[in-house]
């Protein structure tokens, strides 16, 4: 088994990495290598956000990568094994069973004017936004009208992006267990010309959602996606679909997504 460790620059997690590469290498016949080009197991040290990065840095390989998360702050959505567990980790490795759970990933395909295109994966969201004043933009569901959008931006996130910035501006929690995209819009205008729907739709693996910009045409826009973003124009459409691959994590223990929602965002019974 080839292990990849991917970590954030944080003296913690250099010191973490650090313990986790001595603690593997000191298994004896443990049969692991590691290997950072074309690993079975990518193992991310540092928060959700190292574990976003780490997806970016491997997004070619996620037909053969599994992936690890170990959160060197409080527990994460991603990152759900914590620095103190690295010995059952270990111990979770040399006993790999190969078992994975998949989450869906959105795929956005832009078409810019002189047709080229460039296709970007998101394992949160993709928002797209203007550095300066309202964003105007059409939307199409199938390539049917939808409706016509004025105000800070749109955002369409993924199931387990969900609890992340979609939430923070309204969007439903939503179970990774569904081949989902939800749209959201941020901070919208509704007069006679621009008219939205106001709530957070939430779209089917068959759905294609696009975005027509005249403002990405002429000005510049901001393309978030994840950790990472861009400034673009000459910018004609872009369409939003659920990836044909998904993400895995390796599944070493059972870990419940409503239970991880329950402890990060509500806690304790109050008795
Ligand atoms: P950051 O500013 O450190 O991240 C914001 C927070 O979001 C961090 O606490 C991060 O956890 C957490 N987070 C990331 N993915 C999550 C998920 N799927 N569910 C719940 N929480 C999640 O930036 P970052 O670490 O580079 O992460 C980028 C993400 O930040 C973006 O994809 C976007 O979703 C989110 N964001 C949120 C807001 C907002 O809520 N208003 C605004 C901008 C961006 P860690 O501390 O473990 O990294
Ligand atoms: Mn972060």
């Amino acid at each position: 088994m080839k292990i990849a460790i991917y970590r954030n620059d944080n003296e913690h997690s250099i010191n973490i990495a650090e313990a986790l590469t001595s603690k593997i290498l000191a298994v004896p016949d443990a049969n692991i290598e590691f290997d950072q080009e074309n690993p079975d197991i990518v193992i991310s040290v540092g928060g959700d956000g190292t574990l976003l990065s780490a997806f970016h840095e491997y997004d070619a390989q996620l037909d053969s990568v599994r992936f690890i998360g170990v959160h060197t702050g409080h527990l994460g959505f991603y990152a759900d094994w914590q620095d103190f567990e690295l010995d059952e980790l270990v111990d979770s490795l040399t006993h790999d069973s190969k078992e994975y759970v998949e989450y869906p990933i959105l795929q956005a395909d832009l078409y810019f004017s002189g047709s080229v295109k460039q296709t970007i994966y998101a394992l949160n969201e993709v928002v797209i936004k203007r550095s300066f004043g309202t964003l105007s933009a059409e939307v199409l569901i199938n390539d049917n009208y939808f409706e016509r959008f004025k105000g800070d931006g749109l955002s369409i996130a993924t199931p387990s992006g969900s609890t992340a910035y979609n939430k923070a501006i309204g969007g439903a929690v939503v179970s990774p267990n569904l081949d989902a995209m939800q749209l959201t819009e941020i901070g919208s205008i509704n007069n006679r010309v621009f008219r939205t729907l106001g709530s957070p739709v939430i779209l089917s693996d068959h759905d294609v959602v696009t975005i027509k910009s005249p403002d990405a045409m002429d000005s510049s826009v901001q393309i978030a996606f994840d950790t990472l973003h861009f400034v673009t124009k000459n910018l004609e459409k872009i369409d939003f679909k659920i990836a044909p691959t998904k993400i895995r994590f390796a599944k070493y223990r059972h870990m419940n997504f409503w239970h991880r929602i329950q402890t990060s965002f509500i806690g304790p019974e109050e008795k």
